[in-house]
């Protein structure tokens, strides 16, 4: 019987527990710990078998330790903040245990969304023959696989990627974020860059944009050009590729209150002094803003994120748009989540899933493309994330 440690018990770890606790085939056992023990608790509560939970500071190698020491599992999924990779990575080649995260690491006073670090651990998971698979989430996660699935079945060389992410759904609240407050405020403040001609472009933070017509009844939307992390892993593992870039949409509303707050000093990374102590502006508004978990009985509307590729196959030009829609109350109705959370905790569970039914374990550290897509692709049908696809 194999075990599962999920670590972090906010809105994508509530998924994960969810349907790992569906797939009692693969995950015999299932642990969620988190900072916060009632946390763990209040989501074991939901769900259909038992689970163990447990509280644990996942920045306390030693606490991980004694915890993965008692556990036993076979895969560390972590969900917890990207500032927790490294430590979490640190006790998986401790304890001889494979790795899953959906997000880059990040050194909490700079905001880089870079894989460096983590690359730089590929020979010790290789050396103790265990596997990290990077970014399993959606974007990063199943972008990369959609990806690898249209190189390995529709272009010899893909020339032009757009990854696309749209979410339509309203929450009614004036201003939230759908996933860990301080990680999105951080990614969309960022300068923006894209890959062009072998080199990236910076361009200022949401200063490009364009306006796409979504399927399903979503309609016309602006989307704005991000950086985002699986552009750094995708520039070197697609072939032929000339330009990639990536695009996420927001509402006015939403823009409004990000510009005002970020004029007022409110999205700083840095510590400042407030009342004889240091805080970090961001993680206070962190503390003000709605929890994304909070978000699940009132969000309506759907996702649809994907990938738009141009190439080249047998001699012809091609274009093929690779997508998922989701359904915020769809989710809702299956996990008590919204549609956020659940595009990127079902495709941890899978990732997860592959990795110990031994389809995707190979010692070393790696990024989804790295792996043959179909079996993911199969299993985002089967899980609850089905895909489309179109050419022209
Ligand atoms: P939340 O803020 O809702 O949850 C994070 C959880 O991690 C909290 O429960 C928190 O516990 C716990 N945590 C934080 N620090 C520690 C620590 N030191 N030790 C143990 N537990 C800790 O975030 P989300 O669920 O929205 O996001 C989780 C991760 O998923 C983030 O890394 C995010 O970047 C990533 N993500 C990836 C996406 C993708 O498509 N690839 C999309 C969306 C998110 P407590 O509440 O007790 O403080």
């Amino acid at each position: 019987m194999k075990k599962v440690l999920i670590i972090g018990a906010g809105g994508v770890g509530a998924v994960v527990a969810h349907k790992c606790a569906q797939v009692p085939e693969v995950f015999g056992g299932i642990m969620l710990a988190s900072r916060t023990k009632a946390k763990c608790d209040a989501i074991a509560a939901q769900l259909p078998r038992p689970i163990e939970t447990a509280g644990v500071d996942a920045d306390n190698v030693t606490e991980l330790l004694s915890l993965m020491r008692s556990f036993k599992p076979a895969v560390v999924i972590n969900v917890a903040l990207p500032y927790q990779d490294l430590h979490i990575m640190d006790a998986c080649l401790e304890t001889g245990v494979d790795y899953l995260d959906t997000a880059n690491y990040e050194p909490p006073d700079e905001a880089r969304f870079a894989y460096k670090w983590q690359w730089a651990y590929h020979e010790r998971f290789k050396e103790k023959g265990l596997t990290a698979l990077l970014g399993s989430g959606f974007d990063p996660g199943v972008t990369n696989v959609f990806c690898a699935y249209a190189q390995k079945h529709h272009f010899d060389e893909m020339h032009q990627l757009d990854i696309i992410d749209c979410n339509a759904g309203d929450h009614g609240q004036p201003f939230a974020t759908n996933f860990n407050p301080e990680i999105n405020i951080r990614e969309i403040t960022a300068r923006g860059r894209y890959w062009e001609h072998g080199e990236w472009v910076e361009t200022d933070p949401l200063s490009w944009s364009m306006i796409r017509d979504f399927p399903d009844g979503i309609g016309k939307k602006k989307c704005f050009l991000l950086y985002h992390e699986e552009l750094e892993s995708l520039v070197l593992h697609l072939k032929g590729l000339k330009r990639a870039r990536f695009w996420m949409t927001f509402s006015d509303v939403y823009l409004q209150h990000l510009k005002a707050l970020e004029n007022v000093g409110m999205t700083r990374i840095d510590p400042v002094e407030f009342n004889g102590q240091k805080i970090v502006p961001v993680q206070f508004l962190k503390t003000l803003l709605p929890d994304p978990a909070s978000l699940g009985p009132l969000t309506k509307g759907k996702t649809c994120i994907g990938c738009l590729m141009r190439g080249v196959k047998d001699g012809k030009e091609r274009r093929c748009y690779i997508y998922n829609v989701c359904d915020h109350e769809d989710c809702y109705r299956e996990v008590k989540s919204q549609a956020i959370s659940y595009t990127t905790g079902v495709p941890a569970m899978i990732g997860a899933k592959l990795m110990l039914t031994g389809l995707w374990k190979t010692p070393g550290v790696w990024n989804m493309e790295q792996y043959d897509p179909d079996p993911f692709m199969q299993a985002l049908n089967r899980h609850g994330l089905p895909w489309t696809e179109t050419f022209s």
